[in-house]
């Protein structure tokens, strides 16, 4: 719409600009015959007509001249602006910005060029992100690994001691399985343009399974779940749906303080299931919201917790390759609602 906006903007400038024009030729032919028919009205044996017309011509001639050297003049400047910002952000100053009037003639392309500097910034910016991000998630696990592993060695600890020293090294090793799973979870379904097998699947009980699975995360941080599942079936891959409903459950558990409530719902809208999954946690920034699907992205709210940000990148994929779609949004009294539409 915007656009369309412009170019009739950019049409109607062109526009006056050739009728201006024309209206100037027009003038100065109209004065030089005007001027002409005077002295041979006025009988005028002195007068030179041609004499006349020739200077008004010439006027004219210099005139457009002057006006098209200031037009070029100011066209190759700006070209060499866009030009030199051109080059600039290949060399990778992605900071580069074009300043421009409201009158500038490449004013769109300005405009355009802005926005995709700003675009490569925050590109670069999420990569830099991940990088952080990335290491400091295989680092962690390992650090502890490694540390936990050089106790063990030195010895002298009582058998409790051993023991759980030995269920964190599990525990850590677990985080760098996950992680090494999602990230190839992820990049085998982007390259899938259809989900495996399909096979009739009872989707309430999927769910259910899936909250019961995750049983010790929930009831360990004393969140209570409630569900309220309307039995519908759909046909397609239920391995990977399966991971839509335990990303999603982790990580209302995740986000969600102890004390917190997780509210599971699944229920028919036409030929398609809607099952929601709402708590009561920290909420999504809103300036974030339309970011956490993207791969890495992680909010600012999820500083401090673990996770790699794949987990609603492979939910997006996996409901894309199922024909459906996934939407988050914040509830009003605080909390985030997860919604994953699939055909019946
Ligand atoms: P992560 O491994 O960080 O959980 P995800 O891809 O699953 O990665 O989620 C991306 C980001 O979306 C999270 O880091 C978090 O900021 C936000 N997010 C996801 N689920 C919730 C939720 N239930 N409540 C609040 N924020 C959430």
């Amino acid at each position: 719409m915007k656009e369309d906006a412009e170019q009739k903007r950019t049409k109607r400038n062109l526009f006056l600009f050739g009728v201006g024009i024309l209206s100037f030729i027009i003038l100065i032919a109209a004065a030089s015959i005007t001027i002409a028919f005077l002295y041979i009205i006025f009988n005028d044996k002195d007068f030179d007509a041609y004499g006349i017309s020739f200077i008004a011509l010439t006027a004219f001639a210099l005139l457009v001249t002057v006006a098209t050297v200031v037009f070029l003049y100011h066209f190759v400047q700006q070209s060499q602006t866009l030009i030199d910002s051109l080059n600039r952000v290949a060399s990778g100053d992605y900071g580069t910005e074009i300043k421009y009037s409201r009158r500038s003639t490449f004013k769109k392309v300005y405009v355009n060029f802005n926005n995709m500097t700003k675009e490569l910034r925050s590109v670069k910016s999420m990569r830099e992100d991940f990088v952080h991000n990335f290491s400091h998630e295989v680092k962690t696990p390992l650090f502890s690994i490694q540390g936990f592993a050089n106790l063990l060695a030195e010895g002298g600890l009582s058998e409790e001691e051993q023991k759980k020293l030995l269920g964190i090294i599990s525990e850590e090793a677990g985080r760098l399985i996950r992680l090494a799973d999602n990230n190839l979870i992820l990049s085998k379904i982007e390259n899938q343009h259809i989900l495996g097998e399909r096979k009739p699947i009872k989707l309430d009980s999927e769910i259910n399974d899936c909250i019961i699975l995750l049983e010790r995360e929930w009831s360990g941080k004393d969140i209570e779940i409630s569900s309220e599942l309307e039995p519908l079936k759909t046909t397609g891959d239920g391995v990977m749906l399966r991971q839509i409903w335990i990303n999603l459950l982790s990580n209302a558990v995740k986000f969600t303080p102890e004390g917190g409530k997780i509210e599971v719902t699944l229920k028919k809208s036409g030929d398609y299931a809607v099952a929601a999954f709402a708590d009561t946690g920290v909420g999504i920034p809103a300036e974030e919201l339309p970011h956490i699907f993207d791969k890495y992205y992680r909010a600012r709210s999820a500083e401090g917790k673990e996770g790699s940000g794949l987990g609603l990148a492979i939910c997006k994929r996996i409901c894309e390759l199922s024909g459906g779609k996934i939407e988050a949004a914040n509830r009003a009294g605080g909390g985030a609602v997860f919604t994953v539409t699939l055909p019946l």
